[in-house]
């Protein structure tokens, strides 16, 4: 199928972004690495009359280290997160789950920020992103607001996100050498989404984030505060309320996030 016909303006600063969200409202869209957007409109599951195209801003581009934080823009693709040294330095566990999103082809071009800013419950990033207690920058006419990944996950494909803002970048603390992380992710074939997984980060507390075993990604806390693996999976059994999917019933994903606790509670005690 083909895309219903929409216009098309390629931004050239922020703030033209802004005006033309203000003015077009919800019959606009931004448009970043379109490797969600575009596969939405050729299944005709939306139809925006305007896209907004950001990929030429340079505030939203870019992967820099101060002040204890790690910040990506929004703009970073998939391939380029993928090849930081920074980010294999200093963020280990984007660097483990990178490898997970799709094919090189969808990674040249998909971009961090679609990937939060879409909210799929089977995405890497966003577990990623509340397992490491990350902080995103969003920006409006009215300025900018910083705000948790933690709070930022509303529910399915749902976001914080609020009319007319963009996101701009996130950032992630800095890991210190004494912390340990670990991401993994059970599919069908790698590169498929997953059908459940785990972003696990050990410094001085312990958080596992589980995606796609609920519309948003679940901070296992109870799991993650237990002394002993037994105790944590009887825990994690309690707290995670999974949905059936088209090929895995709710039981299966319950066993299989209990699998993935086993191997990174493992991987994070070495
Ligand atoms: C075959 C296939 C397999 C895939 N497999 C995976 C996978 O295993 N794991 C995974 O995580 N993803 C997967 N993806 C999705 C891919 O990672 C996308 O690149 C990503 O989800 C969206 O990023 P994008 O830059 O392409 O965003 P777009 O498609 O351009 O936009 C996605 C949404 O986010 C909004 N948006 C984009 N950027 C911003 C911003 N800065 N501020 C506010 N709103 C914004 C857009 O308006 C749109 O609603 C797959 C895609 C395909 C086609």
């Amino acid at each position: 199928m083909k895309a219903p016909s929409f216009a098309y303006v390629k931004a050239r600063t922020l703030e033209e972004a802004f005006e033309l969200l203000e003015k077009h409202g919800e019959s606009a869209r931004i448009l970043a690495g379109g490797q969600s957007l575009i596969p939405s409109l050729n299944m005709r599951l939306s139809s925006p009359e305007l896209l907004i195209d950001i990929t030429g801003l340079k505030d939203l581009s870019g992967i820099s280290a101060g002040n204890g934080f790690l910040r990506i823009g929004a703009l970073v693709t998939h391939a380029q997160i993928e090849r930081s040294e920074e980010i294999k330095k200093h963020a280990p566990l984007l660097a483990e789950a990178v490898k997970h999103i799709a094919h090189p082809a969808i990674r040249n071009r998909g971009t961090l920020g679609g990937s939060l800013a879409l909210a799929d419950p089977a995405a890497e990033y966003p577990a990623c992103a509340i397992a490491l207690d990350s902080t995103f920058i969003l920006s409006g006419r009215n300025g900018e607001r910083k705000i948790k990944a933690t709070q930022f996950f509303k529910g399915l494909f749902e976001t914080d996100l609020r009319k007319g803002e963009v996101l701009i970048a996130a950032e992630f603390p800095i890991a210190q050498k004494s912390d340990r992380s670990v991401f993994l992710e059970l599919a069908r074939r790698h590169g498929d989404y997953a059908i459940v997984g785990l972003a696990a980060f050990k410094s001085s507390e312990t958080r596992l984030a589980f995606l796609n075993v609920g519309p948003a990604p679940v901070l296992a806390k109870g799991a993650a505060s237990k002394k002993s693996l037994e105790e944590a999976k009887e825990a994690l059994s309690k707290e995670l309320n999974p949905s059936a999917d088209l090929y895995n019933s709710a039981a299966t994903k319950k066993h299989l996030a209990g699998v993935l606790l086993e191997r990174a509670w493992n991987r994070l005690s070495t």
